[in-house]
């Protein structure tokens, strides 16, 4: 399903599902929770070792292009991802000091960006938030 999807996104761009790009989507769907573009080329290499990590750099974006995963957090300068598909909506808070990521899920808050959306007329499909700051281990130092 995942893959048909794909392919008829790939053929909108004249694009083709390559074995490399195949690889790829096979590697985001085993992929749980975040994951930076080096993780995601380590699972890819399981799958077809040869595929370079050049090559997943360069699927990335259009698997976000896509809507397979979404660009999430960004600590110590690094840029994770994750999948879309088949995750539960969350939101993150995010450790300015360690960089340690708390998942949360409050639905007052999604009840509060749907009104919102519902009085600008507007339809949302997903939301990012990220919340950055200090845990409760760092907090306090
Ligand atoms: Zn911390
Ligand atoms: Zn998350």
């Amino acid at each position: 399903m995942q893959t048909e999807r794909f392919t008829s996104y790939l053929k909108g761009r004249g694009l083709k599902l390559t074995q490399e790009r195949l690889a790829v989507l096979k590697g985001v769907a085993a992929s749980d929770g975040h994951f930076d573009a080096d993780e995601l080329a380590m699972v890819v290499k399981g799958i077809n070792p040869k595929v370079s990590r050049a090559t997943v750099y360069r699927v990335i974006p259009l698997l976000v292009d896509a809507g397979f995963i979404t660009k999430t957090i960004r600590t110590k300068g690094r840029v994770s991802y994750e999948r879309l598909a088949g995750t539960t909506p969350h939101d993150h808070m995010i450790c300015r000091a360690c960089g340690v990521v708390i998942e949360f899920h409050e639905p007052r808050l999604e009840r509060y960006i749907r009104s919102t959306c519902a009085e600008h007329g507007f339809v949302p499909e997903e939301h990012t938030l990220s919340i950055r700051g200090y845990c409760r281990g760092c907090a306090g130092k």
